[in-house]
């Protein structure tokens, strides 16, 4: 029997990796669109350089997308490529919204042309949520969007339902909540604070800088969130499912067990700093992941304590072998993000 073939777009991202770990061990063909760079970012998938096929291409064109799939004839398709870092969306709002939001119609066009019969899964977030209206949200809470990332998701989320309702596409929209792991962007907020604590336990500095400490997430392990991308798309019918822990901590209780898992006290290794506030922040966001649960028999595995030690043994690991000026590099934006 030949293998079924998926196309993953954002595969040298965190939640990539992950997926395509998750579909390697199901026996997948795994695709990975990646845009050109000038230097070969694909740290993330290193280890599965050699089961995984890369093809070039860009959300922002559309040759590029309709050519991966022609090339790779997949039966589903993941979009998880996007500009994914909130503060970015406001100092490039416009790429933000050519990645985030038009990215998505590019893609589904381009899947209408090539197969209309591949099931699509797009990354959307809780971010749309924004202001939130009700807690904890669902599937029929209404958005309210802060940020150009929240308003381009948004958007993203919406011409999936509509590609779905107008041209019957299998597209689900999966409305994830924050998910984190040692492979998460290093200006995240929970990645920012294990790399700094690891870096304050071992010596190299005393004191990490910190935006909102009152800002209150859901968080859960981005391993346990692409096993609900996967199980969407296994589904009778299309449908979009919240995915989430349903409990919420602050990052001030993020600082408290990641300072506390080395033995310190965060009080006396932070500084607020006010270039790290937003423009409009969401303040608190807790998912009610019921209907996930229920059709999909989806559950979180990993708690935040687990989460958080995981993420700052990694870190130490990290730091500790890292001093050449990539890990200098690395230092400096993580402590300026
Ligand atoms: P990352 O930022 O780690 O990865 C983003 C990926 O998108 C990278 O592989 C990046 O490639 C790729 N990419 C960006 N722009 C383009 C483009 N124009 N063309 C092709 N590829 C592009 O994100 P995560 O893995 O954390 O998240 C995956 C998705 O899920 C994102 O869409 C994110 O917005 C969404 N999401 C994430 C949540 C989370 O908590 N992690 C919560 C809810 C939604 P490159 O390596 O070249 O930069
Ligand atoms: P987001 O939910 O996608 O924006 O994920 P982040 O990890 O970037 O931010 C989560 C929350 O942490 C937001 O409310 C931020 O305002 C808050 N926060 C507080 N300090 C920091 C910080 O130093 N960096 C980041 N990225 N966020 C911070």
């Amino acid at each position: 029997m030949t293998k079924r073939a998926a196309l993953i777009t954002g595969i040298t991202g965190q939640d990539g990796s992950y997926l395509a770990e998750l579909l390697l061990a199901k026996d997948y063909r795994v695709f990975g669109l990646v845009r050109r760079s000038s230097t070969i970012n694909f740290e993330r998938i290193t280890h599965l350089q050699d089961q995984v096929e890369l093809v070039p291409g860009d959300l922002l064109d559309p040759s590029s997308l309709i050519s991966a799939l022609q090339k790779t004839a997949p039966q589903e398709v993941y979009n998880l490529a996007a500009q994914s870092f909130v503060p970015t969306s406001w100092s490039q709002p416009v790429l933000t919204g050519e990645f985030t939001a038009l990215g998505v119609t590019r893609m589904l066009e381009a899947i209408r042309v090539v197969n209309p019969a591949i099931r699509f899964y797009q990354a959307s977030s809780s971010e749309m949520f924004g202001m939130v209206e009700e807690t904890p949200q669902d599937e029929k809470t209404r958005f309210y969007p802060r940020s150009p990332y929240g308003v381009a998701k948004l958007y993203g989320h919406w011409i999936t339902v509509n590609a779905r309702e107008s041209y019957r596409l299998f597209a689900c929209s999966g409305i994830l909540f924050n998910h984190e792991s040692p492979r998460r962007g290093i200006e995240f907020v929970t990645r920012r604070v294990s790399y700094n604590v690891a870096r304050i336990k071992l010596g190299l500095a005393k004191k990490m800088k910190i935006g909102n400490t009152a800002a209150e997430r859901d968080w859960g392990f981005a391993g346990d969130y692409v096993r609900a991308m996967w199980l969407m798309l296994q589904q009778d019918t299309p449908q979009d499912y919240v995915v989430a822990t349903g409990i919420t901590h602050s990052v001030q209780d993020l600082l408290k067990v990641a300072f506390r898992h080395v033995g310190l006290d965060y009080r006396d290794h932070i500084e607020i700093d006010s270039a790290l506030l937003r423009p409009a922040e969401v303040s608190h966001l807790r998912g009610n992941a019921t209907k996930a649960r229920r059709e999909l028999g989806w559950e979180p595995s990993v708690s935040f304590e687990q989460l958080v030690a995981m993420m700052v043994e990694s870190d130490l690991d990290l730091v500790s072998k890292t001093q050449t000026p990539a890990g200098r590099l690395r230092e400096v934006i993580a402590s300026e993000a």
